[in-house]
């Protein structure tokens, strides 16, 4: 069987709690697209060619230590609008979109580039004031010293970019369902994120 549930949505908005639990609860494979522009920007950090990163992306690459922090979210979110860098990541993601069993796949294309033909596409998003809130609970219980303001400029400043550039912006597949989670609680987001792909999703 194969069935690909696309789920873009700007940083923060919950897509990566929802692809987990999605994930579990078909018993598909999942795929957050973000930790391979992560790793890329990573490499950056030490003066390594972007493109050449891309095309060179390691395993171990995926398992560095320093992926979630906010230095490497702004590097990986520069890299991103390199069209060089997006194309050398293409292949994987179409491929694993694809393999038996279904497959679940969280980022900013994934509906309406790399997976234009996915059998069930959403668009998690919730206010700026909100996720920046998530992110910096989540930093500061990481043990990261930040202040809100420094969280709410860089979700900022990495939605513009993401939204602006030419190559893959963000934004939702025309035919993608819509979950605004700014009110919701967890459960609540995941139940409709699953009623979302069941509407779509042939009985058995
Ligand atoms: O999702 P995450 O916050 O880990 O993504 C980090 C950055 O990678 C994003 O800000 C975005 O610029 C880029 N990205 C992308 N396309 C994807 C996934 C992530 O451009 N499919």
């Amino acid at each position: 069987m194969r069935f690909t549930i696309a789920i873009d949505g700007p940083a923060a908005a919950g897509k990566g709690t929802i692809s987990k639990a999605v994930a579990a609860h078909y018993g598909f494979a999942h795929l957050d697209t973000g930790l391979l522009y992560r790793a890329v920007g990573a490499r950056t950090l030490d003066g390594t060619d972007p493109i050449a990163a891309a095309k060179g992306l390691t395993a171990e690459d995926l398992e560095a230590d320093n992926l979630r922090t906010p230095e490497v979210a702004q590097a990986a979110s520069k890299v991103a609008v390199i069209g060089e860098v997006r194309a050398a990541l293409v292949d994987f993601q179409r491929a694993f979109a694809r393999r038996a069993g279904g497959a679940v796949l969280d980022g900013r294309d994934i509906g309406t580039v790399i997976c234009p033909n996915a059998e069930a596409k959403l668009f998690v998003t919730a206010s700026a004031e909100v996720r920046a809130e998530r992110r910096y609970l989540e930093l500061v219980g990481k043990g990261t010293e930040i202040d809100r303001g420094t969280v709410l400029a860089d979700v900022k400043e990495r939605d513009a970019r993401d939204m602006e550039r030419a190559e893959a912006p963000l934004k939702p597949a025309a035919d993608a369902v819509l979950i605004d989670t700014s009110d919701l609680a967890i459960a609540d987001a995941i139940a409709a994120a699953v009623a979302a792909i069941d509407a779509v999703r042939p009985t058995e």
